[in-house]
């Protein structure tokens, strides 16, 4: 008799499809293993494909476009007439690339015949005689059972609320405000990290009056602190109300719109009203009702924590994604920590995932991309700082394109030169990381990148000024 799927024993089952869940599948696969992935939903892809990195730097870019069109007379571009804004199309375009994408991912999962579940999954507890078995539930409450010598947790994060919120039409989290019929008139982000800032760019650049309020000292807390500075100047610059240090007391609903009341720097209370407000305070793992209780394995602040191999305490268990204790919420930090679960089942050597060489990006007008120590930090651990410093707007390709906020930092240890740290604040910010990640991997130091030949004019040209600045010899500043 042909063997079916409930007799199988899988080499390992993976519970969530996100990209931490469907990069460990495919590489699982790649190397041989025999993979089941198990999703609750009918679509691969988790909050990055559907409610995150890709719908959010779709409509990042309409609004670059929308942003060069305002300026079409500064290149000698005329008579366009005054744009609209149709955003019934705008959001149209968006979920088209979503389903592109995630008819790649069902193309992907057939082409390395991995084993798809639909259903909430659910470990069963520890292996007995060495196989797991995951409970899967599908929507009408059936359950049947899913074997495999290995399973990896995958099952991501959701938005976090304040105390007393829910999400509805004006109270949003990263999934409502990416479906709303209209731009509103004005917003009020709670929350000034990544997805706070970028919204706030987004929605400003579309014509919303735009209210920041970030609890912490500064905006994208985990960024250089000159990025921080620099980036709320500009943000100002654009008419976003920023307020940082300020404490969210209250959140309202009115007739027609909210209100949030706050204790600002000062401890002055202030109020402010707008159409609707975006709270965007952090993502809590979704590690409830997944069986995590029955086994050894060990959470901090509702998270799991793993080994360098992403190995839980519980034997054969690994945890990947949003889900892990210690590691940043990011897409290519799940898709990587998947590598390396996959190449650990599969005997497979691999390298951990150090900290320190995760590049960030924030897709704001202007971008932020970075790697590695900020200047305080490389102080904290004792290192001898020297920071080179190089504005974009002595870089040609910079002036070309109309973009010269921003500047390229580099952060090293003055003994042997190497570089701890690269803090990118300006356009293609986020592309432009790419080098500073190989360049910290690959323990690179000034003296080699001063004399790494950057093709010209680029914009990577303002990397290599900036490397020359820490020895006090940028060319073009
Ligand atoms: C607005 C926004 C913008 C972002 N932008 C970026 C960005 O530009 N770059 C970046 O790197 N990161 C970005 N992120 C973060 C990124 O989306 C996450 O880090 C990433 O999606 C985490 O991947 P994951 O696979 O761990 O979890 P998820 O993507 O959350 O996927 C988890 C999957 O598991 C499924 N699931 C959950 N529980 C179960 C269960 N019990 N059984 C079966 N299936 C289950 C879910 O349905 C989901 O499909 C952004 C996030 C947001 C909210």
């Amino acid at each position: 008799m042909a063997e079916t799927k409930a007799d199988t024993i899988f080499d390992v089952a993976i519970i969530g499809g996100g990209p931490a869940g469907y990069t460990a599948a495919i590489r699982a696969a790649e190397f041989g293993l025999k993979v089941a992935l198990i999703e609750k939903t009918d679509k691969l892809g988790g909050t990055c494909l559907h409610v995150g990195c890709i719908p959010t730097k779709a409509l990042l870019f309409n609004a670059e476009i929308w942003d060069h069109l305002q300026h079409a007379a500064d290149f000698g571009i005329e008579n366009i007439g005054a744009p609209t804004l149709n955003w019934a199309a705008v959001l149209k375009r968006k979920n088209a690339i979503i389903t592109k994408h995630t008819k790649g991912l069902d193309f992907l999962m057939k082409k390395h015949k991995i084993a798809r579940f639909e259903g909430f999954g659910c470990l069963t507890g520890p292996a007995q005689a060495g196989v797991h078995t995951v409970d899967v539930a599908n929507s009408a409450g059936e359950t049947s059972p899913v074997k495999a010598k290995n399973v990896i947790l995958a099952t991501g994060s959701e938005a976090k609320m304040l105390p007393g919120l829910a999400p509805d039409d004006r109270i949003l989290t990263n999934i409502e405000i990416l479906a709303l019929e209209q731009v509103p008139k004005s917003l009020i982000v709670i929350g000034a990290g990544a997805v706070g800032m970028e919204f706030s760019s987004l929605f400003r650049t579309f014509g919303s009056e735009v209210t920041i309020v970030e609890f912490l000292p500064r905006v994208v807390p985990v960024e250089d602190e000159e990025v921080s500075k620099e980036v709320t100047r500009l943000f100002k610059k654009r008419g976003i109300d920023v307020n940082t240090g300020a404490r969210v007391e209250k959140v309202e609903k009115t007739e027609n719109g909210v209100r949030v009341t706050y204790t600002d720097a000062n401890g002055k209370t202030q109020v402010k009203e707008a159409e609707k407000v975006l709270v965007a305070v952090g993502r809590a793992g979704r590690t409830a009702n997944i069986g995590v209780e029955k086994t050894k394995i060990e959470q901090e602040r509702g998270l799991i924590k793993v080994n360098e191999a992403q190995e839980t305490a519980e034997p054969g268990v690994f945890a990947i994604g949003d889900i892990v204790f210690g590691l940043p919420q990011l897409a290519h930090v799940g898709a990587m920590a998947g590598m390396v679960a996959a190449a650990k089942i599969a005997g497979k050597t691999f390298r951990p995932i150090r900290r320190d060489r995760i590049p960030g990006c924030t897709y704001t007008e202007p971008q932020i991309g970075s790697v590695g120590l900020t200047e305080a930090q490389a102080r904290e651990k004792g290192y001898d700082v020297k920071v080179g410093k190089f504005p974009f707007a002595g870089n040609s390709k910079a002036t070309i394109l109309g973009s010269h906020d921003g500047f390229v930092k580099i952060v090293s240890d003055a003994k042997y030169g190497e570089i701890l740290g690269v803090h990118i604040l300006g356009p293609q910010a986020t592309e432009l990381v790419a080098e500073a990640v190989a360049v910290l991997e690959l323990e690179g130091t000034v003296e080699e990148m001063m004399y790494t030949i950057h093709a010209h004019p680029t914009l990577a040209e303002s990397l290599l000024d900036a490397y020359g600045a820490v020895e006090g010899m940028a060319i073009n500043a």
